[in-house]
Formats: structure tokens, C-alpha cells, sequence
């Protein structure tokens, strides 16, 4: 299988050939008694409907602690997790973790929002993917449409039809999909055309350099629009200024998520946040 991760292994392999091949291997040791050792946690990150200026979901992102080394990125343990297949284990817990956050606020009565997930190609190819969800959603008595799954485009190409098979089972369950880091990695569009997926998330990059470079404002225009048209809703990602959720808003994309609206926060702090929030962009 790791063979086959794409952009995701030659990440990996950098990150192996760095200054530190040693570094890369404590970490892998680590990294297998994090799940044991309740070393993980999760932080949630709104987004936020750009007319309504209401937070209309959270998406759930891990965070590892470690007993030396402090808050590791994701974007450094989750590349290592995923060439190790200790993945699954990480994201089984991130599955029920979050789940288990999404019964806790509904029971609060105040957040009836989806919370999203992200799953590595290899969550995906899993067996029992689907069962699993579905048990968890009945133990915890939350809806399937309360759940959202994230996937990269960038890590599925080998494996199109098992892909489009497992999102076609989560469609079926009531489970939305969405398309993240849209526009890097290969992007082929052929993938939009043959995955069943609700939700586009335009990468950062482009929100991030719309607003400085002629190019890159016109494809975030071209893929939005594209996005619409394939009756898809659209989310930018790694909004960070009042300027670009105009720009957004002015070009019909729907939701957008980023430091503007909320750096992601611990469970404790999502319904203060959200509150805060919602108070700053009615204002
Ligand atoms: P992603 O799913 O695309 O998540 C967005 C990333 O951008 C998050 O980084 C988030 O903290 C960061 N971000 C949000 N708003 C802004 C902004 O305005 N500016 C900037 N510069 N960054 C912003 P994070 O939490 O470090 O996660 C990185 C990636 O790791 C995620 O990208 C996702 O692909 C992966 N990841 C995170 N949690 C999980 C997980 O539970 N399982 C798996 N398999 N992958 C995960
Ligand atoms: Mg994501
Ligand atoms: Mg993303
Ligand atoms: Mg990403």
C-alpha cells in the first residue's frame, strides 16, 4: 500500500532523507504508543457560511503531544503514520474521538453542525471502513449526516475505483464527502467527474495568492465556478483576511474556513468560539 501514496510517499521519503534518518525513526517508534498513551488529542476548526456569517460546521484536526518533544504538526507524523500503516490505529481514534465531541455537543443542544473528518487513502482502502462509522455513529447516537469525510486528491490515483466504491458506501450511509487540498497534487479533474463527493475545498495556496496574482485569482474563479456547476459546495481553505472573504464571497463560494474566522481549538472552547464569532461578523 505505501507503495502507491503518491505525492504522500515521496513526502515521506524527503522527510527520511533529511538532515535526520534517525529523527524519522524515533518518531515512527513514538508515534506507535501515541494512540496507548493518550498522547493525541483533537482541536476543531469552524467554517464558516460566507452569507449567512454563520458557523455551519467544524472539521477536526489531531494534534500529538509529546512527553518530549511538545506539539508534533500533523503534516510531519501524519506522512510518517501513513508509511507505516499505524495510521489506521491514529485514525480509528480520531474517528471515534470525534464522534464522541459531535453526541457531546449536540447533547448541549447548542452545535447541530456536521464535524469533518480527514482520512488517509489508506483509512479509505481499509476493511470494515464503513461499518465502522456506522457503528460508531449508532453508539453515540448521532446521525450520518452529521459526519462529513475529508480525502486528497493527491493520494487516491492508483486506486480510483476502490475509492469510488468505499465514497459511494459512505454516500449510501448518509456520510458526505469532500474534496481537500483542491488544485495541488495532480488535480485531473477525471476525479470530480467519477468520485461522488458534495464538497470541493479550494487549497490554501490559492487563497492565499488570489488577491496577488492575476493568474491565481483567475483559476480560484475558474474553480469555483466549476464547483458550482457540478452543484458541488465550495469551501476555501487558509483564509486569513477580511479581503479575501470578500473576494470569495463576491465570487460565489460558500464557505470559508481559515485564521480570519477561528484558529482550530480544543472541544472546551468551540462553543465560546463560536459564539464570538458569530458576534464579530454580524457586527
Ligand atoms: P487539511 O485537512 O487541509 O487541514 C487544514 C490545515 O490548515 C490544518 O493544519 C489547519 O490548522 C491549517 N489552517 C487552517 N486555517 C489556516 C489559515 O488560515 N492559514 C494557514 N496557513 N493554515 C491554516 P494542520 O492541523 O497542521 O493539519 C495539516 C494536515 O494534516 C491536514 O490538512 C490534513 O491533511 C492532515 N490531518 C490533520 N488531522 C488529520 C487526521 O486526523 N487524520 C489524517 N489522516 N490526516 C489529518
Ligand atoms: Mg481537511
Ligand atoms: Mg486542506
Ligand atoms: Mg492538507
Amino acid at each position: 500500500q505505501a507503495k502507491s501514496l503518491g505525492r504522500c510517499r515521496s513526502i515521506v521519503f524527503e522527510l527520511a532523507m533529511a538532515a535526520d534518518q534517525r529523527e524519522y525513526y524515533l518518531l515512527e517508534r513514538d508515534l506507535d504508543e501515541a494512540v496507548e498513551r493518550n498522547q493525541l488529542s483533537l482541536v476543531f476548526q469552524p467554517k464558516v457560511d460566507l452569507i449567512s456569517r454563520k458557523v455551519v460546521g467544524l472539521e477536526a484536526l489531531v494534534r500529538w503531544n509529546h512527553p518530549t518533544r511538545g506539539q508534533n504538526s500533523p503534516s510531519a507524523f501524519i506522512p510518517i503514520a501513513e508509511h507505516s500503516d499505524q495510521i489506521i490505529r491514529i485514525d480509528r481514534w480520531v474517528m471515534r474521538s470525534a464522534i464522541a465531541e459531535l453526541a457531546r455537543l449536540r447533547s448541549q443542544g447548542l452545535a447541530r453542525l456536521p464535524i469533518a473528518i480527514n482520512l488517509s487513502i489508506a483509512d479509505i482502502l481499509s476493511p470494515n471502513l464503513v461499518a465502522y462509522l456506522t457503528e460508531l455513529l449508532d453508539e453515540y447516537k448521532v446521525p450520518a449526516s452529521a459526519l462529513e469525510i475529508e480525502v486528497t486528491e493527491s493520494c487516491f490515483m492508483r486506486q480510483l475505483d476502490e475509492t469510488q466504491s468505499v465514497l459511494r458506501a459512505l454516500n449510501e450511509t448518509g456520510i458526505s464527502t469532500a474534496l481537500d487540498d483542491f488544485g495541488t497534487g495532480f488535480s485531473s479533474l477525471s476525479y470530480l467527474r467519477q468520485l461522488p463527493l458534495q464538497c470541493l475545498k479550494i487549497d490554501q495556496s490559492f487563497t492565499r495568492s488570489m488577491l496577488q496574482d492575476a493568474n491565481a485569482e483567475k483559476l480560484t474563479q475558474a474553480i469555483v465556478a466549476m464547483g458550482i456547476a457540478l452543484r458541488m459546495t465550495i469551501v476555501a481553505e487558509g483564509v486569513e483576511t477580511r479581503e479575501q472573504m470578500n473576494w470569495l464571497l463576491a465570487h460565489g463560494c460558500h464557505i470559508g474556513q481559515g485564521y480570519y474566522f477561528s484558529p482550530p481549538v480544543p472541544a472546551q472552547d468551540v462553543q465560546q468560539v463560536i459564539e464570538r464569532l458569530e458576534i464579530r461578523l454580524s457586527a
